[in-house]
């Protein structure tokens, strides 16, 4: 088996038919390149979805990896292991919280958050039992458990799956008023992302965020920013929230928390929220395991060594205004923060993923419409002179 075709035809034969793949089979990674089966060479700007934030493979990553891989993978949490304490101290010191929670997959850290949410809300704030309400925005995402689609704005996120939990109300994103109109006393948190990503990289007004932290202080509301995709220096601060000076109640992190190397993820909060779960409230197998714990005290030191988010803040505001020099009728706008990037065109924008892909440049379309440019922060200004030609062929070509 040598070709792509190859790999593709076996792969949607054996595989559930969830996703709508460009047609690359991919075998290699280093830094910002990746090689697929064919030879064929590419400048991967999508970083699985900012998993990547540390680049392919980081040799620091990758070497702690193997290290631990070979001395201890897995306890469970019904033993300790000598690698979860480390890894959530460096955490906790990295982002001046008292306490992190570690689970695998982003959905899992949400649903974290809203448990742990909820019980705050009943022991704390006193809410009445089974009446807490969470406020979440439209065009969110959150993840894919039938508990987070069901707050879901996308019909195709949720059609099939219901019936849904209650407890959720919905306003529109990028509005402060609503959110003020909308709380009531049995409101306990307000879930948000700081940008959307997957909701075509949309970024509210400047102050939204201070608002709507502002507004929830005064009505004893947590605020819950989901900062899976726009945190660990993707946007070009350590965390989104960094530009406004919030400090989310719960941050929720994944994605760049293993560089890519494993799925970790964890929710951040201080001891008066956290200090509600106790033993047997809540758990994962997997969840704060040696290895994972290894390859995430990893993944930070990258972050905080390389300074990956100057570098996303410096090189994200020159590529964006380079791509804002773009002159064609095509283009509907270009907007984004740091290395997240969204180039919003007037028609489907999938062909030109496509057709990037011929030029050497790895893209996804989100929201139809909508080319999202967000490399590994790990990479030059060379590296996005050598794109740049490309994606002004293939946009005004
Ligand atoms: C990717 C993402 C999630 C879900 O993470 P998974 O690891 O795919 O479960 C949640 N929220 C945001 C903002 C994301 O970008």
């Amino acid at each position: 088996m040598k070709t792509n075709r190859a790999y593709i035809t076996l792969t949607n034969t054996f595989s559930a038919h969830n996703y709508h793949s460009l047609p690359v089979v991919l075998t290699k990674g280093k830094g910002v390149w990746v090689w697929d089966v064919e030879g064929n060479k590419y400048l991967d700007m999508l970083s699985a979805y900012s998993a990547l934030n540390q680049g392919h493979c980081h040799p620091t990553i990758i070497k702690a990896l193997k290290t631990q891989a070979q001395r201890l993978t897995i306890t469970s949490r019904a033993f300790h292991n000598d690698q979860l304490a480390l890894f959530l101290k460096k955490l906790c010191t990295v982002t001046g919280y008292a306490k992190a929670l570690p689970m695998n997959s982003g959905a899992e850290a949400v649903e974290t958050a809203i448990k742990v949410a909820r019980k705050w809300g009943y022991y704390k704030k006193k809410v009445k039992k089974n009446c807490a309400e969470i406020i979440v925005c439209k065009n969110n995402f959150h993840g894919r458990t039938t508990t987070i689609v069901g707050f879901s704005s996308e019909r195709q996120y949720r059609d099939g799956f219901g019936p849904f939990m209650p407890g959720y109300t919905m306003i529109p994103y990028n509005n402060p008023a609503a959110l003020e109109r909308t709380i009531n006393k049995n409101t306990i948190g307000f879930l948000v992302e700081p940008i959307q990503g997957e909701g075509g990289v949309i970024v509210p007004n400047k102050g939204y965020l201070k608002r709507c932290y502002d507004i929830c202080k005064k009505n004893r509301v947590l605020f819950i920013a989901d900062e899976i995709q726009t945190g660990l220096g993707r946007t070009g601060k350590f965390f989104a929230c960094d530009y406004e000076k919030v400090r989310p109640d719960i941050v929720i992190i994944g994605k760049a928390l293993s560089g890519g190397c494993y799925p970790i993820s964890a929710i951040l909060c201080d001891n008066h929220i956290m200090n509600v779960l106790h033993p047997g409230d809540h758990g994962s197998t997997f969840g704060g395991n040696p290895l994972a714990s290894a390859i995430g005290s990893a993944a930070l030191d990258v972050i905080i060594r390389e300074k990956l988010a100057q570098r996303a803040y410096k090189l994200g505001n020159w590529f964006m205004n380079e791509l804002k020099k773009i002159e064609s009728p095509r283009i509907k706008e270009v907007r984004g923060k740091g290395l997240l990037i969204g180039l919003e065109l007037k028609k489907k924008a999938r062909k030109y993923c496509e057709r990037l892909m011929e030029y050497g440049i790895l893209a996804k379309e989100t929201h139809e419409t909508v080319v999202r440019f967000a490399p590994p922060l790990v990479i030059t200004k060379k590296e996005l002179q050598w794109a740049l030609p490309r994606i002004k062929k293939v946009i005004s070509g």
